[in-house]
């Protein structure tokens, strides 16, 4: 679902426009459909570009990215925005509109994939429905709990129906309890739906509970990957 290859990103060194900074150094991963694939590492590693480079919110310097059979790195942006629609992002602080209802930020992720406003409703519902969070439609996200936000987080990426979900630390900000909660409801969704988790994390605890497999990057290159059975045996 997810065919990543020999991807490199490269950034200009913050104040020193002679200095490169190699965040992703030549990364291979697949991913198959239906996985829940987890990207472990320290802060610094490189996971986050990893990630952006997968829906090309950054665009590599070398490498292909292909998700469900099509090549990103080869779209015009008019493709790309249309591929995009098949890949859900979820965040560390949620990134919820704070003047808009619960109801409210998940509509306008309906409203910018173009769902015409009389299906909005129905979908809305459904999305909260499947979230567990029906009962908090008309809440603004500052009346909300962490975990509460970051199921809005979680319904509002799923409005376009992707297959594929991205998760940039998505339990970090949240306690132990709650963190628990919002990994179970990820494979609840990935069984129900079949959806492709890639996931993103500092936190082996989270990588233990929920992925097949995972890989451990530093400094930009993969330095271990496969079942996480294997990698939790090695010494
Ligand atoms: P992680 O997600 O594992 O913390 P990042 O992908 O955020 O790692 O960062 C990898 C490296 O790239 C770090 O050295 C970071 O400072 C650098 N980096 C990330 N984004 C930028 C940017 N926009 N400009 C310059 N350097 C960046
Ligand atoms: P906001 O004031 O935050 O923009 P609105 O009340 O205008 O939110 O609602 C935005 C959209 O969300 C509406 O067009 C509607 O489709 C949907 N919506 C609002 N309240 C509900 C609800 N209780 N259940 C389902 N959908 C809702």
């Amino acid at each position: 679902m997810i065919e990543i290859k020999g991807l490199r990103k490269t950034y200009r060194a913050k104040g020193r426009r002679d200095r490169e900074v190699v965040a992703v150094d030549g990364v291979d991963l697949t991913v198959g459909e239906g996985d829940v694939y987890g990207v472990l590492g320290r802060s610094g590693a490189g996971k986050s570009t990893l990630l952006r480079c997968v829906n090309m919110l950054e665009r590599p310097d070398a490498g292909t990215v292909s998700v469900g059979g099509v090549e990103l790195t080869a779209l015009n942006r008019r493709g790309l925005r249309q591929a995009r629609h098949g890949i859900g992002m979820i965040h560390q602080h949620f990134a919820l509109l704070s003047s808009r209802t619960v109801a409210g930020n998940v509509a306008f992720a309906l409203e910018v994939t173009g769902v015409p406003r009389a299906e909005r409703r129905t979908r809305v519902a459904e999305l909260l429905d499947l979230v567990g969070l029906s009962e908090r439609a008309d809440a603004y996200p500052s009346q909300l709990s962490g975990g509460q936000k970051q199921r809005v987080g979680i319904a509002r990426a799923l409005a376009a129906r992707p297959k594929v979900l991205l998760s940039d630390e998505a339990t970090s900000a949240l306690d132990p309890e709650t963190t628990e909660s919002i990994l179970r409801l990820l494979l609840d969704l990935n069984r129900r739906l079949g959806l492709t988790i890639l996931l993103i994390t500092h936190e082996m605890t989270v990588v233990k509970r929920i992925c097949q497999s995972a890989a451990v990057m530093r400094d930009g290159v993969f330095v271990e990957s496969g079942a996480v059975t294997d990698l939790l045996h090695r010494p």
